[in-house]
């Protein structure tokens, strides 16, 4: 799939769990989400849906912080052994997910510069920043991805799922990828069968653009009104 489907993919997907992970306890994790935790696992679970592309040079986030991104972008095609091999199994979802979890656990600041990453590829992967003016679209992404970082961090949101987060977003990039006729090795290195929807469909073709995009969009808007206390903004009759 395209870097914006996939990015409205884990927008979707967070929200999808959030009540089924309200209150409960996974790998020792607590869950104890408010409107913040919403909004940032969100963003995060966005970005994170997008890293598997780091394996293609022309993908949204191989292209989001130029020569950073592209550096590590060839660095993981080499180790992972191409387009759509290693980065799309759940070996690379569970090593990206221990990766981030083993930063939470060591430094506050690693956190919150990882989230400043993961949702200015976020942004950038949903839409923004696409525009004639790279330089300008490039600058108000920053600002707008400092902004909400900063917001998040204020409103004291609490990071304990960031791993979780970020593993759940490459296995949704998989889930997209399995939709398309391509597939993905999801058991490489193990075996290199690639796992694809038998409805599979192209890449930017049609169905994407005119059936998943559009579906994907319609679910974030009626999550949105269902997650968020909207009740709250209302004056007390
Ligand atoms: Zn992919």
């Amino acid at each position: 799939m395209m870097g914006h489907s996939h990015a409205l993919s884990g927008v979707v997907g967070w929200m999808a769990v959030v009540p089924l992970l309200q209150g409960a306890e996974v790998f020792g994790v607590s869950f104890d989400l408010g409107s913040g935790e919403i909004i940032a696992g969100a963003l995060v679970c966005a970005g994170a849906a997008l890293i598997p592309d780091l394996d293609h040079k022309n993908a949204t986030i191989t292209q989001t912080y130029g020569f950073v991104t592209q550096a590590l972008g060839g660095l993981l095609n080499w180790l992972f052994g191409g387009h759509r091999n290693g980065t799309h199994s759940l070996l690379f979802a569970l090593l990206m997910g221990a990766i981030t979890q083993g930063l939470a656990l060591w430094s506050d600041l690693a956190v919150q510069i990882f989230v400043f990453l993961l949702v200015g590829i976020a942004i950038n992967g949903l839409g923004f920043g696409m525009d004639k003016n790279r330089t300008a679209a490039g600058i108000i992404n920053a600002l707008a991805t400092a902004g909400i970082v900063l917001a998040l961090y204020t409103s004291g949101v609490d990071y304990t799922w960031m791993g979780l987060a970020v593993a759940f977003g490459c296995v949704l990039h998989f889930v997209g990828d399995c939709a398309t006729s391509m597939g993905c090795p999801l058991l490489w290195p193990f075996l290199k069968y690639r796992f694809s929807s038998p409805m599979a469909f192209e890449t930017d073709g049609k169905v994407e653009r005119n059936v998943v995009t559009p579906l994907l969009t319609i679910a974030i808007i009626l999550f949105s009104v269902y997650l968020f206390p909207w009740r709250d903004l209302l004056p007390e009759a």
